[in-house]
């Protein structure tokens, strides 16, 4: 993995970070703004609005600033036996190489699933040791679990964890800044498929399709890891593959004049500024949903 963790000052972009050329954007958004099926770029004015700059060090990654038509696929929650192998099998078969924020006790159960994305060019990058969520721990808690995490994600990968997304994107300001210090690039999303419940494969396709836009990272799961189901009849059952399969037929057959490009996360920040904002709860104790 291509490390670029190194910062490279440039001359006259002193607002560049340790991503890849800059200057990155920060902006303001609220989790609202993810469901509006929005166009163009995400750094056009309404939501490019100025934001405290002291903050940007605390800042939480949400996609590329570009007109390339590139995405980034994310998955999370798994690995997952049922899953993920067949998940892989269409990535591969479509030269689509992705990023899988897991955890890490199911990476530990199945290091082999592991072993076989990361051969096949995918990121495994680190989402939690389990699904906790952890605004409702204290700042040292959080941070601890995660440090925790990536080193028994990295026993597991045998390489250095770069990204980290928290369970349900939650983290309070002082535990970002926490995490930050763990050398870990904060890496939430700038559109979901809401695949956490169940639905009709086409459905999940037609809404895995919907936040495609120049730049996007693109919030995807391979299992759910939610312990807090709530309603069984939303206990999700369809075939991951399937949903991938059927949502990239659906792009092909819109006959766009340009196909969509794939990137990993790693990839897609690598060549382009970041889209990044202050993203956390305002209170570490926080209701749990
Ligand atoms: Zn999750």
């Amino acid at each position: 993995m291509v490390s670029t963790a190194t910062p490279a000052p440039t001359a006259g972009s002193p607002s560049r970070t340790s991503l890849g050329p800059g200057p990155d954007v920060l902006v303001r958004r609220r989790a609202a703004d993810f469901d509006r099926p929005g166009r163009g770029r995400f750094t056009q004015p309404a939501w490019a609005r100025p934001v405290n700059r002291a903050l940007r060090g605390a800042s939480t990654v949400l996609c590329a600033d570009t007109d390339e038509r590139v995405v980034a696929l994310t998955y999370d929650d798994g690995p997952d036996p049922e899953q993920t192998p067949a998940l892989l099998d269409v990535l591969a078969r479509r030269s689509i190489r992705a990023t899988f924020f897991v955890l890490v006790e199911h990476a530990e159960a199945h290091p082999g699933i592991v072993r076989r994305a990361l051969d096949e060019g995918h990121e495994v990058e680190l989402h939690g040791i389990d699904h906790t969520r952890l605004s409702a721990l204290g700042t040292r808690a959080a941070v601890a679990r995660v440090r925790e995490g990536k080193d028994r994600l990295e026993q597991v990968t045998g390489r250095p964890v770069r990204f980290f997304r928290p369970p349900y994107g939650a983290q309070t300001l002082p535990q970002a800044v926490g995490f930050r210090a763990l050398g870990l690039e904060l890496v939430l999303w700038s559109g979901w498929a809401q695949d956490w419940v169940h639905d009709e494969v086409p459905a999940v396709a037609g809404r895995i399709v919907r936040p495609f836009r120049p730049g996007a990272v693109i919030l995807l799961h391979d299992t759910r890891g939610d312990p807090d189901v709530g309603d069984p009849t939303e206990v999700p059952r369809f075939s991951r593959a399937e949903a991938l399969s059927h949502a990239l037929d659906l792009l092909s057959a819109g006959g766009a004049a340009e196909p969509w490009d794939y990137a990993t996360v790693g990839q897609l920040l690598a060549d382009r500024p970041a889209v990044r904002a202050v993203w956390a709860e305002t209170s570490s104790r926080r209701r749990s949903r």
